[in-house]
């Protein structure tokens, strides 16, 4: 089979990462049920900055919040390198912009996650991913976004969604803990 995954906050945790990386950078102490019960993809809110200050902050951040050690959620890992092993076809779908592609990959394969070239797509915004995952002809796709998951609801697709504290208000089949993977394929 062919299965499609979205990466930031579907396969790891890189909200929370960032979320980590704020408390550190701007001297605070904000308290992880805080991040818990955010209900926008954004983290910035409970640090005190405005959208604007949070986008900068984000932007600023980039580097240490993409290469440094955020960790894939349990059990993602092992799931895709047991479908690998399987023989089925993986492909992953980002739209971390295209300038960190290929760094992305890379960071990727060093983290363990089975990565062929020619299944990696990145650098588009969030609608157009739709188009990519038509045109692989995926059986399952996973995200965890909002806006993402809203333009697959008509395709052939099933789609799974990661849950997240923002996206509890999307009626899909959702997974929690990758450890449900299997019985979610079933
Ligand atoms: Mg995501």
């Amino acid at each position: 089979m062919k299965f499609g995954f979205d990466i930031d906050d579907t396969l790891i945790n890189l909200r929370e990462h960032a979320f980590h990386l704020y408390n550190k950078k701007l001297n605070q102490n904000v308290p992880i049920e805080v991040f818990q019960s955010l209900n926008r993809v954004e983290i910035h809110e409970p640090f005190g900055l405005s959208d604007e200050e949070g986008k900068h902050m984000w932007n600023r951040s980039l580097e240490e919040i993409y290469y440094t050690s955020c960790p894939p959620f349990p059990d993602a890992l092992e799931t895709l390198q047991q479908l690998d092993k399987q023989g089925h076809e993986i492909f992953y779908i980002t739209s971390r912009p295209a300038e960190h592609g290929e760094r992305t990959k890379e960071w990727m394969k060093q983290t363990g996650f089975p990565v062929v070239d020619e299944r990696f797509f990145y650098g588009m915004k969030d609608h157009e991913k739709v188009e990519i995952i038509k045109q692989l002809n995926l059986d399952y796709y996973f995200d965890d976004k909002p806006d993402v998951l809203n333009t697959l609801l008509n395709e052939s697709v099933k789609v799974i969604i990661k849950d997240q504290s923002y996206n509890r208000h999307i009626d899909l089949p959702r997974m929690v803990h990758w450890k449900e993977f299997k019985n979610i394929i079933k």
